[in-house]
């Protein structure tokens, strides 16, 4: 088989396979047709996502456009409950050998915002929750300065068991475990998703973009505004992106009509 053709079949194959994960059953011959003629992406992004998302050049912005992955098939919604039932003791990518606890996310089930991380790190591990180390601490921080309570909002990772040393996640180990967080999206349905740091806007937008590039605008997912911005680590170590993610997350209050501080 020529090399080209060989690349789409494996592609395709993958493809499937992760919508079978998802709970797809069917696939109606309509909905391909539909998908052949899918706008493609810049050439920066992954073959995986071609089908699914495009970007549009607003003005001077570079505004990167996503379907939801989970739901090209018409697969179902399945409650936080039902999709930590399918997660169980999960023992699907290597992670799960130096798990001390599995770290499914947190908050409101019914949040207007949901924030996104990497992964859990040690204090997660260590707790079962997101967020509760040094990074989480000033994440707190941040969502009390938005005028919100980490209660109001929702918490979660791409991955939920926490990477060895906290080194950088493989590919395989995203792609096996995103499909919870977008199974998770999908419940909650906020109006707003904040991705904290370039794993999660990787995962979420399939793109290798560079955070600076990505931050400060609003993309969208599967119709819901997605804004990236610093990791709180990376704020920890520079101080001097507080202001830039502080401005992104002002961004993020303004679309959920929230008092904006005079600065
Ligand atoms: N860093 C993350 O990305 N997620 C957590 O839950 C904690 C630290």
């Amino acid at each position: 088989m020529d090399t080209d053709l060989k690349e789409i079949v494996d592609e395709l194959k993958r493809y499937m396979e992760f919508q079978q994960s998802m709970g797809v059953k069917t696939v109606p011959a309509q909905k391909i047709a539909t998908l052949q003629s899918a706008p493609t992406v810049s050439e920066k992004t992954g073959p995986r996502t071609e089908a699914m998302a495009k970007k549009t050049n607003r003005a001077d912005e570079d505004i990167i456009t996503i379907e939801e992955p989970v739901n090209l098939f018409g697969a179902e919604i399945m409650t936080l409950e039902e999709i930590k039932e399918e997660i169980g003791d999960c023992t699907r990518c290597k992670l799960h050998e130096g798990r001390t606890n599995l770290v499914f996310g947190d908050g409101n089930p019914r949040a207007r915002l949901i924030f996104v991380g990497e992964g859990p790190g040690r204090d997660e591990d260590m707790q079962g929750k997101p967020f509760v180390g040094r990074s989480g601490k000033l994440l707190t921080k941040i969502i009390e300065a938005m005028g919100l309570k980490r209660e109001d909002v929702y918490i979660c990772n791409v991955v939920k068991c926490r990477p060895p040393v906290n080194r950088t996640l493989e590919p395989g180990e995203m792609s096996t475990c995103e499909q919870f967080l977008f199974k998770q999206i999908r419940f909650i349905k906020p109006e707003v998703i904040v991705c904290l740091g370039a794993t999660a806007a990787k995962s979420i937008l399939r793109t290798k973009d560079s955070l600076g590039s990505l931050r400060g605008k609003f993309h969208m997912y599967s119709g819901t505004k997605l804004m990236v911005t610093y990791h709180p680590a990376a704020l920890l170590r520079n101080p001097h992106f507080k202001k830039p993610a502080w401005e992104d997350m002002q961004v993020v209050m303004k679309e959920l009509g929230l008092p904006l501080p005079n600065n």
